[in-house]
């Protein structure tokens, strides 16, 4: 389990392996705000409480990715990981069935790579929609698809404790990390 590292704005930045959490504690470049107690850290000279959460004693400017590309990671996500046609759960998928991405209006007919015209499906919907829209294929959409807040997304694909969700939801809001969990 990575350690939440918080900018000096409370900003959640990223996860970062506990050695190198403690490093920048000893170095004096962060502060502990939450410790596992569960586990220590045990070094030569040291023996701590493994931080969980720690925040840099320093603002760092992070330059602001706009990454609004699609990848299926985040897609599925958007979508709780169920099929937009047929409503499966990943986890209801049988055999050598999986979820893809189906691209409302067809790629082939000018259908963009964009979070309004891409929707989570299972294999076998998106086989039977194959080149139609859904009006043309008679399968209605359960949700309209949007873009997500993606600082959120990024929050929500990755494990995170309950106490260091504490920290991405004060930052955020209560929306972050609401997405379903797969
Ligand atoms: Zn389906």
């Amino acid at each position: 389990m990575g350690c939440l590292a918080l900018n000096a704005s409370f900003e959640p930045l990223t996860l970062v392996p506990p050695r190198r959490a403690i490093r920048l504690v000893l170095d004096g470049k962060a502060e502990v705000l939450e410790v596992d107690r569960e586990r220590v850290f045990r070094s030569e000279r040291h023996e701590l409480p493994c931080p969980s959460v720690i925040r840099l004693v320093r603002f760092v400017h992070v330059p602001r990715r706009f990454r609004r590309q699609v990848t299926n990671t985040f897609l599925f996500a958007r979508d709780g990981y169920a099929c937009q046609y047929c409503g499966r759960h990943r986890s209801e998928l049988r055999g050598r069935q999986f979820l893809t991405r189906d691209h409302i209006l067809p790629v082939s007919r000018g259908g963009e790579n964009q979070w309004e015209n891409v929707v989570t499906s299972c294999s076998p919907c998106n086989n039977r929609k194959a080149s139609r829209t859904p009006e043309e294929a008679g399968m209605p959409l359960r949700t309209e698809p949007t873009e997500p807040n993606y600082v959120h997304l990024v929050w929500a694909v990755r494990r995170v404790t309950r106490t260091q969700a504490k920290y991405i939801r004060m930052f955020y809001g209560e929306e972050a990390l609401r997405l379903v969990k797969g």
